[in-house]
């Protein structure tokens, strides 16, 4: 070599070496027989050993793994590892080890080998930190997390606190109205009514979105029938669009199965938020609700309208929490502006897409897509809707127990009957309802569930082992309570409830239910 190509080779080795030695990586060589024949300065600062207090690839793995079945498992990967690693190129998995320095500080390394002719080099990266920030990530998630939890069961209780005293507000106000006030006290009550109404909205609302935030809500998977939903929906707000001189048209393409896999509540809970904002935000015109197949395997529910509209930039706000488009629309038109959040929320756990469309001044169209799994009708199985169809054995008498304890509810529920020809009987906890139920006859039975004493779960079993034994007939036990939390259903079903309500209870609901199973009770007897 001449000395210039020397002076060349000499210089570029002492860049090589700096580089090697200046790296943050720990760098080790090993050779053929298992001898590490060089360690660079970080893999010694990382470990505080030095080449010579490791001088083969045994020693090493002892000092640094001193427990000896994690040095097991450690020596075991390794070995593979590098038989595995190919002439020049990396290992494409590098493995995680816990590897413990000379003073007993334990660093998560990353460890990668590529061979290199007879030799393998190991590089070592130092991961401890990330490891110790994901660490605390996870934690502070956690905490979050549990945080939100706390939240959504102080919101739970809170919203039971609430509700049971807005019962009694609303009710009341259905009794004053039956009183014989005037005209103008009537007015009065009906708009004190309203505000109720308003009021356990937005609490209902509230208490949906801290169980979706929570994590907690339950997506049912059932048979649904779309068109019956559809049905229910308009005609709930069937008033409200005829008050408002509204045209509602309901358009089902043919070929749109009758019955899906689905979740029957929070389908009929989208649609009517969809439907009573078209209806809210239009003063003249049509409302579309449009249900057709959509490829593939989709079906897509349209709800168009011909009202106020949404401006381009706005279309995506509204699905967020507590947006209306803008301040004057909310003081003029109401609502609390998450409706369309827990819209979103819910299509999106359901596995669908929900988005809007709209010209300002001309109408708004939101579209709800959901996977589509069609199945045969169940068997037996009425749709509340159905049911309610021909609820009318309303000139029929039925005897009612109310267990109860509450005296206010009592009185409430005892208004509602008045004008009726239904009877009621009333028991203050559960106890004695078992006892009236095995020495009176009775139709229907609505038990509260929290009471002194005994439970309304409790009482429920007892009855429902009483007819086992004495092999009468089922007698119907609606639930009511004011938990309005998952898995209280389950609860009341498991109880031997026939059906699960939800308080404040309204008349109209109740002459329903008592319709309903008193029909069931007529076919049982
Ligand atoms: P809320 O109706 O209770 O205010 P939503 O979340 O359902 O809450 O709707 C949020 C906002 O989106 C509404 O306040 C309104 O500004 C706008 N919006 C929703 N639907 C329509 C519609 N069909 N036409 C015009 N604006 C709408």
């Amino acid at each position: 070599l001449s000395r210039h190509a020397r002076k060349r080779q000499a210089e570029s080795e002492a860049n090589f070496r700096l580089v090697v030695e200046s790296s943050p990586y720990g760098i080790v060589l090993i050779d053929h027989a298992g001898r590490i024949g060089y360690m660079n300065p970080a893999m010694t600062r990382l470990l505080g050993y030095e080449r010579e207090d490791a001088p083969d690839v045994e020693t090493f793995w002892q000092r640094v793994c001193p427990d000896p079945d994690y040095r097991k498992w450690v020596l075991g990967t390794w070995n593979r590892s590098m038989n595995d690693s190919r002439e020049g190129e990396i290992d494409n998995q590098p493995i995680e080890y816990q590897i413990t320095s000379r003073v007993g500080a334990v660093r998560t390394m990353l460890i990668d080998s590529v061979a290199m002719g007879s030799n393998v080099l190991t590089t070592f990266f130092d991961i401890t930190r990330q490891k110790e920030a994901d660490h605390e990530l996870r934690q502070a998630k956690e905490a979050a997390e549990a945080a939100t939890r706390v939240k959504s069961d102080f919101l739970a209780t809170m919203s039971h606190e609430i509700r049971t005293p807005m019962n009694v507000v609303i009710g009341m106000g259905d009794v004053l109205l039956e009183s014989g006030i005037n005209e103008e006290q009537m007015g009065y009550v009906r708009k004190l009514q309203r505000a109720g109404d308003n009021l356990l909205d937005l609490i209902n609302q509230i208490l949906d979105l801290s169980k979706i935030e929570a994590g907690r809500l339950r997506i049912e998977d059932e048979p649904v029938n779309v068109r019956a939903i559809m049905r229910e929906v308009t005609g709930l707000l069937g008033m409200m669009v005829e008050n408002k001189g509204l045209e509602l048209e309901c358009i089902v393409e043919e070929a749109v199965p009758e019955w899906v896999m689905s979740d029957r509540l929070r389908l009929h809970q989208v649609l009517l938020n969809l439907l009573s904002n078209a209806i809210k935000f239009t003063e003249q015109g049509r409302i579309t609700l449009r249900e057709k197949l959509e490829d593939p395997g989709q079906l897509h529910i349209l709800v168009e309208d011909t009202g106020i509209g949404i401006a381009k930039e706005q279309l995506e706000n509204i699905f967020d929490f507590f947006v209306q488009s803008d301040s004057g629309i909310t003081r003029r038109y109401g609502g609390t502006g998450l409706g369309l959040a827990i819209s979103r929320r819910l299509i999106d756990l359901m596995g669908g897409r929900i988005w809007g469309e709209s010209q300002p001044g001309k109408g708004s169209t939101f579209h709800v897509v959901l996977p589509l799994r069609p199945v045969a009708p169940p068997v037996g199985k009425v749709t509340p809707e159905e049911k309610s169809d021909d609820s009318g054995l309303d000139g029929q008498a039925m005897r009612v127990l109310l267990v109860e304890d509450s005296v206010d509810n009592q009185l409430l529920i005892r208004t509602f009957l008045k004008n009726t020809p239904h009877r009621l009987a009333v028991a203050v906890d559960g106890r004695e309802a078992v006892r009236m139920v095995q020495e009176a006859t009775f139709d229907v039975v609505f038990m509260d569930v929290q009471m002194p004493v005994m439970d309304g779960y409790t009482a429920t079993r007892r009855i429902r082992q009483w007819e086992q034994e004495t092999g009468r007939p089922a007698l119907p036990v609606v639930a009511l309570t004011a938990h309005a939390l998952n898995g209280e259903e389950e609860r009341s079903r498991e109880a031997g409830c026939d059906l699960y309500l939800n308080k404040p209870i309204k008349k109209q609901r109740l002459l329903e239910v008592i319709g309903q199973m008193g029909r069931r009770c007529v076919r049982f007897s």
